[in-house]
């Protein structure tokens, strides 16, 4: 490798956009859970379309790879560099255009997710991409993981939301894709490869995306029960009640609760007694002073249990505050072996029951909390490690929890990586339980765009083996 490359790098994107020292790259390579460190020659931070071009023509020339990072907030390694370069692409941060008739916004994928959200509110307008890291993930890294999060029984995954990108390719071409429209059959969909590539097919520099009116009404609720079946008939019951009002429903376990409630003192407990199964429901509506309360209430004395509705902002927001702690607490609580996996809705509960059972015939004492997105049909699977366990004694034990739960969700036709992506984590996992002639189609389109294997190699897809 020429490592004259990193001085046509520097002279591309100026001091201001290369960071070498060691001291100064370090910060770029610790994923936040502390599973991966990674290593690199230098961070790049282009400050232009052009500018990521050049870099990637150069890195093309040399031969070295490329690891785009956006807020570094993936829960996968798949930003964590293995050598080469990290290109970040935090300085691309400006919105380009906001066009209230198509309702859309166009902007550059270093825009911080909140400051999207925040842009659109002021012109009345919603920008549904939303997730507990919305305060650092940004537009970059949403659209590279397709980004599920909080709305997405209401507005759909990121996928539903995107209109058009703005690529470099991995041949230094610019795709300019940036275009709003709602119908488009003019041949295939490109857009769709490198939404969910996770940097693996090239660099996407701009989205277009739908924007929705804001909603005037917000309701939250909280139902309790003994068992996971009947939430999620509460569930389907919910979404038959109140359609496309409904934007979100989480389950949470009680040991989740217990947890939430040791380890932060902001937290309440949402009911005098205890319950082993919480739901967690979020309507709204565009339509001024339509009366959500009034059906809520209607609906929720149907179920024997605890349930109440959140009377205004502050007691909605008590109410996700618990959901949002939970992996938090869990943290503090000790070492803990996590699976971001979907289900067919109607498997859920049955998934929910298997798994547990499986787990804890395996390690008596694990602590199982599974939460999440369960109205999406998607849930957290993590594990924690029993009291007196040491904690890599635990870890040690992490294939061995994989292969459980892995394998019940494959036989149960659901997904193992469900909203997080695959990066480093699952990309052995992806090898083992994807159909062969999916994952052939995977490499071609691999090999297609990117022949010299230089865009963020040893993440998602295996070239050999
Ligand atoms: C507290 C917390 C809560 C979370 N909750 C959710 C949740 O509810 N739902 C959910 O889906 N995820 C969630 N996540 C995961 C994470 O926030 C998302 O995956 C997010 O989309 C990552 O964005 P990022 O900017 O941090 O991307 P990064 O971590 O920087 O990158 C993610 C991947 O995308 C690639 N990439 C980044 N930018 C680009 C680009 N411009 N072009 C091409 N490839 C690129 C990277 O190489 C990497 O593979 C959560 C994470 C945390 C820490």
């Amino acid at each position: 490798m020429n490592e004259n490359y990193l001085q046509e790098l520097q002279a591309i994107v100026g001091t201001e956009g290369f960071i070498s020292s060691e001291e100064s790259i370090d910060p770029f390579l610790q994923e936040r859970r502390g599973l991966y460190r990674g290593h690199c020659s230098a961070v790049i931070r282009p400050g232009s379309t052009e500018e990521v071009s050049e870099v990637v023509k150069c890195c093309k020339k040399n031969n070295v790879p490329i690891t785009p990072q956006s807020g570094n907030t993936g829960l996968c390694g798949g930003a964590v560099p293995q050598g080469g370069i990290l290109i970040n692409m935090g300085r691309m941060n400006r919105i380009r255009d906001f066009d209230p008739v198509n309702s859309t916004i166009t902007a550059e994928s270093g825009c911080v997710q909140f400051d999207l959200q925040a842009a659109a509110r002021e012109r009345e307008l919603m920008m549904t991409l939303s997730c507990p890291a919305q305060k650092e993930c940004q537009l970059g890294g949403n659209l590279s993981t397709n980004l599920g999060g909080l709305n997405v029984l209401r507005y759909g995954n990121t996928r539903d939301l995107v209109l058009g990108l703005e690529v470099v390719l991995p041949s230094g071409e610019i795709w300019h894709g940036l275009r709003g429209l709602r119908k488009d059959n003019a041949g295939y969909d490109l857009k769709h490869l490198f939404i969910g590539a996770e940097g693996t097919l090239g660099i996407i520099t701009a989205a277009t995306l739908k924007l929705f009116p804001f909603p005037k009404t917000r309701l939250t609720a909280i139902v309790a029960m003994a068992e996971v079946e009947d939430l999620m008939e509460v569930f389907i019951g919910t979404r038959e009640h109140f359609a496309d009002n409904l934007v979100g429903f989480e389950i949470i376990p009680r040991i989740a609760v217990e947890m939430v409630l040791q380890y932060d003192d902001n937290i309440c407990e949402p009911f005098p007694s205890r319950h082993n199964w919480y739901g967690l429901i979020e309507l709204n509506a565009t339509n001024q002073g339509l009366d959500l309360k009034t059906p809520m209430t209607d609906f929720l004395r149907t179920f024997p249990h605890d349930s109440k509705i959140a009377a205004n902002e502050s007691e909605s927001d008590a109410l996700w505050a618990i959901r949002h702690a939970i992996p938090e607490a869990q943290k503090i609580r000790g070492a803990s072996i996590k699976h971001d996996v979907s289900l067919p809705i109607n498997k859920m509960s049955t998934f929910l029951t298997e798994a547990a059972k499986q787990v804890k015939a395996r390690l008596p004492g694990i602590l199982v909390c599974s939460f999440g997105h369960a109205g999406d049909g998607n849930v957290h699977f993590n594990l924690t490690q029993p009291e007196k366990m040491e904690n890599q004694e635990f870890n040690n034990l992490h294939q061995e929890f994989n292969r459980i739960v892995h394998d019940l969700v494959h036989q149960m036709n659901g997904s193992i990586a469900a909203e997080h992506g695959v990066g480093q984590l699952k990309y052995e996992e992806l090898r083992k339980y994807t159909d062969p002639v999916e994952y052939e189609m995977m490499r071609m389109i691999k090999r297609t765009f990117d022949p010299q294997n230089l865009f963020n190699p040893g993440k998602v897809i295996k070239l050999d083996g």
